[in-house]
């Protein structure tokens, strides 16, 4: 199974998905405020998907020299114009000096009467608004969806094999005859193995390196690295998993995929029947909704928090620690500062904690709870409208990781837990064999369950 850490078909449905959503935002504004707070939040979006597509999809050669490419970022380059401009001056029919003179700049503040007039012009071209940034989305997703499909498709041909014994793995590594960039290719063996040593000496030290003899590693260090989870395979007589290519990633990622992995062959072949119903039993009692109380308890934490001028705190600290030129390159760290400091004022042994904590070890994927203080001639009301967009956004943006798979655990394992029993175990297996589970949180009732049902493979 695949692991969200990834570039995958899916990662674009989701995409396009979210892309739905901010189109059917432009139906459901009623006003200036509203209206205001749908362009930030579609620029923010906006933003993401832009650094997503550029950055991630169409940092290899391989992406940026298939023939589709051009035609393809040219409509998503159309999407990423057309999405924002249904708000703009142009499209609502002003000129831009009547916009510069008698509008505040749309980013920086809110006033309200000015985005009331504005909202006037834009209601009377929602339909067509909608129905414009409706036909980019398709042009630009089917284009997406005919690369990456003839991307994958093309993957296997030209490849080498190789057979090696890797400290009693069976390792099979495939690479291209001719890679655009062989340096590149090396490396990521280098790191692919180095993460399989790491793997194994983990094993090791919980006695189940033999585990490994009875099944296939390979590692596909092609040039396309689309896919960068792994995959356990039960195809043919013998199990194996399958690991993309893995560049830009830490060895320690690597090793958790590896793990991850190998834990599905444990899961598999080794746990007795007991001890997998047991796991089972504990993972399925574990489950819970993410329910309106709990997000009204966010809530009112965080404008507590805010009115008291704690984030604000914490801003400043924060940008005294990192510099301001860093402010944003580091925002991973105030999210996580701010997320800790919520977390104080509230119940520990809650259900809204356990919310918190898993959005603190996921924060990779969801925006900060309250946005970065970054005008400081900003007036008390804009900060406020800014509080209120953002934390509903980091709200929705956690509701959107509680339901990809349907459901949250109680107990801390990892986002992607929350998937299935199996996957749990797999997730728990890579944290506690690869002790990395302090680090990431997991619950220590998980860990001495696991601990104990490990002990019988
Ligand atoms: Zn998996």
């Amino acid at each position: 199974m695949k692991l969200q850490e990834v570039i995958t078909r899916k990662d674009f449905e989701d995409y396009e998905k979210e892309f739905k959503y901010y189109t059917k935002n432009i139906l459901n504004i009623k006003n200036g405020k509203e209206f205001f707070e749908v362009f930030r939040s579609t620029l923010d979006f906006k933003e993401d998907f832009e650094h997503f597509f550029y950055k991630n999809f169409a940092k290899n050669t391989v992406v940026e020299e298939h023939y589709l490419f051009k035609e393809t970022s040219h409509a998503v380059w159309e999407l990423l114009l057309g999405l924002p401009r249904v708000f703009g001056s142009t499209y609502l029919g002003f000129n831009d000096y009547y916009m510069n003179e008698d509008f505040p700049h749309y980013y920086k503040t809110y006033y309200k009467e000015a985005y009331d007039k504005i909202y006037g012009y834009f209601d009377s071209k929602r339909k067509s608004a909608y129905n414009l940034v409706g036909r980019l989305i398709r042009e630009a997703f089917d284009l997406i969806y005919r690369l990456v499909d003839s991307l994958e498709t093309e993957v296997e041909e030209h490849e080498q094999v190789e057979e090696i014994n890797f400290q009693g793995a069976q390792v099979f590594v495939y690479k291209e005859e001719n890679p655009k960039d062989r340096n590149k290719i090396e490396q990521s063996i280098r790191d692919f193995f180095e993460g399989l040593g790491l793997s194994i000496s983990d094993l090791k030290a919980f006695n189940l390196q033999y585990t490994l003899k009875t099944f296939n590693i390979v590692y596909s260090a092609s040039d396309i690295s689309l896919d960068m989870g792994g995959q356990y395979t039960q195809r043919g007589t013998t199990p194996s998993i399958y690991l993309p290519r893995v560049t830009s990633k830490s060895i320690e990622a690597i090793k958790h995929i590896i793990l991850h992995e190998i834990g599905h062959h444990i899961f598999g072949h080794f746990l007795p029947k007991d001890s997998k119903e047991a796991w089972k039993t504990l993972i399925n009692s574990n489950y819970f909704s993410y329910t309106d109380e709990i997000k009204e308890e966010i809530r009112t934490t965080v404008w507590s928090l805010h009115k008291k001028g704690d984030y604000k705190d914490i801003f400043d600290y924060y940008v005294k620690k990192v510099g301001d030129d860093n402010k944003f390159k580091k925002e991973e760290m105030y999210k996580e500062m701010c997320i800790v400091h919520t977390m104080k004022f509230v119940d520990k042994n809650s259900l809204t904690y356990k919310v918190l904590d898993s959005a603190k070890n996921n924060r990779n994927y969801i925006p900060e709870i309250v946005p970065m203080y970054t005008n400081s001639y900003e007036t008390q009301v804009d900060q406020d409208k800014r509080v209120e967009v953002m934390l509903n956004f980091f709200l929705e943006s956690v509701q959107e990781l509680a339901t990809r798979y349907g459901k949250m655990l109680k107990t801390s394992i990892s986002m992607y837990s929350g998937k299935d029993a199996e996957e749990a175990f797999c997730e728990t297996f890579a944290h506690v064999i690869g002790n990395t589970w302090k680090k990431y949180n997991v619950a220590e009732e998980v860990v001495e369950f696991f601990l104990d049902i490990i002990k019988q493979v």
